[in-house]
């Protein structure tokens, strides 16, 4: 940039900061800043525009158009040069703007003697606040120089918001981070929570916006960058080398982190009057208006570090670390762009819920999370640059909706809720020392899914009479490297204990697909829910999995043992993994150690293929579960994982349902236990189908088991099969409209 610009440019910013000083009204320094710049580019027209809501911008003040059109004129985002501006994000320069595409003429402005047109977008970390345009009557470009000066001058605009300082001026004019906002996910765990936000990353508040000394300014911005390089070689040496993913994100951190463009960029935002961190800041806004309009999701990630990175200087830049961060609120809910299941286990069951803006219903961490029965909403929108650490939150874990500072009618609704549910609750806890048994006189056995120490004691409280599926992939999950055989057999053996004699079933290692090893060699497979995985790479590599049933056969020292092996899709899969353990059984009974009083060997039924395999297999198995989650993906060529396509097909779809009862036919005719372990088996409705099919157990999240239970109890098996066959009499896809109709005549 030439001299005499930014000199201009810290002039006009040294006036806008004194501006911002002075007490007055909005509107007033508004106008007046509109005229500062105008006086201060050379230029016959400054404007303002301010969203008013998500997709208007109104015209809030000018210097050089008809100041009748103030408040006046609005214009949709996309509609006109400056709903583009606002629509890209990125600056719009043009000599000829009535000449130029998208140009929307409009009278009460006077703005047609104008030719040439800039226009910057207001916006403060990626979050769009209106635009701020100059506009001059001789047909000229503006240089690259001018643009940038106007971007930084929109800058301390942005702040001005930011501060509050227009507030009461109408709805454009009202601050972020006040405003109620309502952002949409995906719920991940089910529930309802009232809390305050708590930023596992607090994003670094900017409030020194301008310059005083800028040599001193790039003096520190060079040293801090110095440091930050030599922070990330540090973490290079010492990472693991095997990891490959965290070997990508640092490889990028040092990338942008000797970025020559990087550096210049930001170099000349202070040159031109922003101090060093509103520098590094207004980086950080540019590349997260790149990120939204990325769609290649390496390059997206690629962005993401740029962001983590500028993080990382702006701590280091004004002190504010995470470390240093707010203290935890009474009532936690971790906001998150993404999260680890380990971090997640150190924050514990202190959480009320969990808002990730990224993560998967699959994830680990949501596998945490509903081992912790913490609410997860995974996908949520802006909520690390919407919400505040302190910030009232509320989680609606049954729609998948995040109200953050909601106003008073949005809170008196959602406390109904919450008294409801808690009503619902206290019912429940009632029930709890009864059985399910329906009016027909049928009694469905309710067991409960587990994976963590953590979960056991809900086994008296939720009412559940044993665990159905004990899922032992997250001891290892949440590992940096191979738990050791005594390790895994003392945590099994305090399972047992807290069992105090309930039946646990213990599936062996589930790990590939979406469950990886942070130490296992990653594999690169096309297909991975349908690749080596589960009991796949226990029987082609099966040290760990000998290990592993080593373990459990000390862990029941002369106690029953129970032990299920997962993703079987064929009966030799089943009889090899058998013999593996009853050969383990041998050995250790050869060592002299106690073996278990009893032993049952079940197989997962998560592929259709085993639902049709030989008799032999539904005669060789002790008992069989149904892995509802994976065995409806492969029925429906349905990724569980993929958010489009993961509800498009119903549980209760006719299909389906006949699947089901072909599967229990096949095991009633020989006599072998059935059970659903699947995550559907926890919803009321779906959980009365397939006790309507036939199914007697049915494993489930502890907090399901109440209200299950309790639909049950209420309901004539009888009655909800004839509904059903009357749905797919009648060719309907899906029966649960009919039952639905049915539940709501019993009230
Ligand atoms: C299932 O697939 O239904 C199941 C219970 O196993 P997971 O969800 O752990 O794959
Ligand atoms: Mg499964």
């Amino acid at each position: 940039m030439s001299d005499r610009l930014e000199t201009e440019s810290r002039k006009l910013l040294s006036r806008l900061q004194a501006t911002l000083a002075e007490a007055g009204a909005g509107q007033e320094r508004l106008d007046h800043i509109t005229h500062l710049i105008a006086d201060s580019m050379g230029t016959q027209v400054c404007s303002i525009y301010l969203f008013r809501d998500a997709g208007t911008l109104e015209l809030c003040a000018t210097e050089g158009l008809n100041p009748e059109a103030v408040h006046k004129t609005r214009m949709r985002v996309g509609e006109g040069l400056v709903g583009r501006v606002a629509r890209s994000k990125r600056a719009l320069n043009t000599a000829d703007a009535p000449n130029t595409s998208g140009f929307r003429y409009m009278p009460e402005t006077g703005e047609e003697v104008f030719s040439s047109f800039l226009g910057v977008p207001i916006q403060r970390l990626g979050e769009m606040l209106g635009v701020l345009v100059v506009q001059s009557r001789n047909k000229r470009e503006y240089s690259a120089d001018e643009v940038y000066a106007l971007e930084v001058v929109a800058m301390v605009v942005a702040e001005m918001k930011e501060l509050g300082a227009f507030t009461g001026e109408g709805a454009a004019l009202a601050a972020p981070h006040k405003n109620p906002v309502m952002i949409r996910g995906t719920v991940a765990q089910e529930g309802v929570a009232m809390g305050h936000a708590y930023l596992h990353e607090p994003r670094v508040v900017v409030t020194r916006l301008v310059a005083e000394d800028t040599e001193a300014e790039i003096a520190t911005l060079r040293a801090v960058v110095d440091k930050l390089r030599v922070s990330v070689d540090e973490m290079l040496d010492t990472a693991q080398s095997e990891d490959s993913e965290q070997l990508q994100i640092l490889e990028a951190y040092r990338m942008f982190a000797n970025s020559r463009g990087w550096m210049r960029r930001m170099e000349e935002s202070i040159s031109s009057g922003l101090s060093a961190e509103a520098a590094v800041e207004k980086e950080q806004s540019a590349a997260r208006a790149r990120m939204e309009q990325v769609p290649d999701p390496y390059l997206r990630e690629r962005l993401h570090d740029l962001d983590d990175l500028s993080n990382r200087l702006l701590r280091m830049l004004t002190g504010q670390g995470s470390e240093t961060g707010a203290e935890i609120p009474p009532d936690p809910i971790l906001v998150a762009r993404n999260i680890g299941p380990g971090e997640l286990l150190d924050y514990g069951r202190s959480l009320k819920g969990i808002i990730l803006e990224e993560g998967s219903v699959g994830s680990h961490a949501a596998v945490v999370a509903r081992a912790l029965a913490i609410p997860l909403i995974v996908h949520a929108g802006r909520i690390t640059t919407d919400a505040l650490n302190g910030d009232l939150v509320l989680v609606d874990g049954e729609q998948g909706i995040v109200h953050l500072r909601p106003d008073d009618t949005v809170q008196a609704h959602f406390a109904d809720k919450m008294a409801m549910q808690a009503k619902a609750q206290e019912r429940y806890a009632s029930l709890r020392d009864k059985p399910a048994e329906t009016l027909c006189g049928n009694v469905v056995s309710l067991q409960m899914n587990a994976g963590l120490m953590a979960d056991l004691p809900s086994l008296p409280t939720s009412g559940a009479e044993g665990v159905g599926l004990f899922r032992t992939e997250l001891q290892f999950l949440t590992r940096s490297k191979v738990p050791k055989r005594s390790e895994l057999a003392t945590i099994y053996s305090r399972v047992l204990d807290a069992a105090y004699g309930k039946r646990v079933v213990f599936r062996t290692l589930d790990i590939g697909s979406d469950k990886v090893l942070s130490y296992m060699k990653p594999q690169d497979e096309p297909n991975p829910a349908l690749g080596w995985r589960a009991i796949r790479v226990g029987l082609d590599k099966p040290g760990v999995m000998r290990m592993q049933l080593q373990a459990l056969i000390r862990a029941a020292n002369g106690r029953p043992l129970t032990v299920m092996f997962p993703f079987v899709a064929q009966l030799d899969e089943f009889t090899r993994a058998r013999d593996s353990l009853l050969r383990e059984m041998d050995r250790e009974d050869a060592l002299g150690r106690v073996l278990p009083e009893t032993l049952e060997i079940g197989a997962m039924l998560e592929t259709p293929s085993l639902a049709f395999s030989p008799n032999a297999f539904f005669e060789l198995a002790d008992f069989i579960s149904i892995g509802g989650n994976d065995l409806k993906q492969f029925f429906f060529a349905a990724d569980r994982e993929n958010e489009r396509v993961r509800r498009r097909y119903d549980t209760l779809n006719v299909s389906f349902l006949s699947f089901l009862e072909l599967i229990v036919s096949r095991c009633r005719d020989v006599g072998t236990p059935l059970s659903f372990c699947g995550e559907d088996a926890g919803r009321p409705v779906e959980a009365l189908c397939f006790a309507a099919m036939g199914l007697r157990t049915l494993s489930m999240r502890p907090a399901s088991i109440g209200p299950v239970k309790h639909l049950l109890r209420r309901s004539d098996l009888r009655e909800v099969r004839a509904v059903i066959s009357e749905a797919r009499a009648t060719g309907a896809m899906t029966v649960r409209p009919a039952v639905m109709d049915w539940l709501r005549t019993q009230g």
